[in-house]
């Protein structure tokens, strides 16, 4: 099953996402992990997205359509995929379509994690990452331990450069003009839309995200 996150920074996409995609037993990518993973690696990629990236605005469409011809034509893939955040614009999914089509497959399901923006801008000023395994908390400290880290060494937690306040308002900004008319495109494609609570407990929201893959 391929699926699609879609939905605003913040919303759960990455955490939820990494649920459904253990219960659908699949490979989760997230175009987001990709760059953060570049940059930390000083690759020319990274190095050419990092201004982008901290002011909080999307990299160019064609690194992105590279990252996903790379990532889906891995045969790890071949049983499906969770798309994390890998489409944000209107050329992106139509990108991804096109790419999907050489490969002889189809988008399965779009899930879309609803949620207003003043609880996004809680969330993001309360959360944490770890600086290895990228894995995301809320109301723990920067500079802790990641004691559960399963990379080798063990990572510690940091805040997201693109996670302090302006950035924030710039990425909901960008959601709002750049990401949320690519619900409308599949919307006008006859794409199948799943819509998702994301306000509420992680329990709740993952029972609703199941139950949106026949997981439930
Ligand atoms: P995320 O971790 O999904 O919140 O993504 C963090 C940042 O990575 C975004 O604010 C963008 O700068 C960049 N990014 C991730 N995915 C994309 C995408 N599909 N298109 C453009 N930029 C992206």
């Amino acid at each position: 099953m391929i699926v699609v996150l879609l939905g605003p920074p913040g919303a759960g996409k990455g955490t939820q996402g990494e649920r459904v995609a253990a219960a659908l037993g699949v490979p989760k990518i997230s175009t987001g992990d990709v760059i953060r993973d570049a940059m930390k690696a000083a690759t020319p990629m990274g190095l050419a997205a990092k201004s982008y990236y901290d002011r909080g605005d999307l990299v160019p469409d064609n690194v992105i359509l590279g990252i996903m011809k790379d990532a889906l034509s891995a045969p790890a893939q071949a049983k499906g995929v969770v798309l994390d955040g890998v489409v944000r614009t209107v050329p992106q999914a139509e990108g991804l379509n096109a790419v999907l089509a050489d490969l002889g497959r189809h988008l399965d399901l779009v899930m879309l994690f609803k949620i207003e923006d003043e609880a996004l801008v809680a969330r993001l000023s309360a959360r944490t990452v770890c600086d290895a395994c990228q894995s995301p908390f809320t109301g723990r400290s920067p500079g802790e331990l990641h004691a559960e880290c399963l990379k080798s060494p063990k990572g510690h937690l940091m805040r997201r450069k693109d996670d302090e306040p302006s950035a924030v308002r710039n990425r909901l900004h960008v959601y709002e003009h750049q990401t949320a008319p690519v619900i409308a495109w599949y919307r006008a494609h006859d794409q199948h839309i799943a819509e998702i609570d994301a306000l509420g407990t992680f329990d709740e929201v993952r029972t609703r995200a199941l139950q949106a893959v026949g997981k439930g």
